[in-house]
């Protein structure tokens, strides 16, 4: 199976203010506290270098601060946060590095319900903007 799953920004742009706070979830106690009390931060733009690629993108200070300080996999992806979150997380915090099922279920330390994932995406349902690629 060569099809890979990442958030599509498309199906997002829609839901903006959904989204926005959907991912501020994301953030650490801390961080959420320092962009709430500098509220002009949350207008930066922050470079961020893809360490596989080497390329340059630019980003807001919310996406910055979850995918350079906020998130690790093993504490950010807590016990009771849904699957779909999880996977979210951690496609967000790669930078929307396209996954398979299989890496999906590793990365968010599922690996035996790979087979519960596949259903679910193909439910027709998009959920939280995930949609499949064929690679
Ligand atoms: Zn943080």
């Amino acid at each position: 199976m060569n099809t890979v799953y990442e958030i599509n920004f498309d199906w997002w742009s829609t839901r903006i203010d959904e989204y926005e706070n959907y991912v501020w979830d994301f953030l650490c106690d801390q961080h959420r506290q320092e962009l709430v009390n500098f509220e002009s931060c949350r207008d930066t733009v922050f470079d961020l270098i893809d360490v596989n690629t080497g390329l340059v993108s630019s980003v807001g200070a919310v996406e910055y601060y979850i995918r350079m300080h906020c998130f690790d996999s093993n504490c950010s992806i807590k016990t009771g946060m849904t699957m779909i979150d999880s996977m979210f997380l951690v496609l967000f915090a790669n930078g929307n590095t396209p996954m398979t099922v299989k890496q999906l279920a590793a990365q968010i330390g599922r690996d035996t319900q790979s087979k519960t994932i596949s259903r679910m995406f193909s439910g027709g349902k998009i959920h939280k903007g995930i949609t499949s690629r064929s690679k």
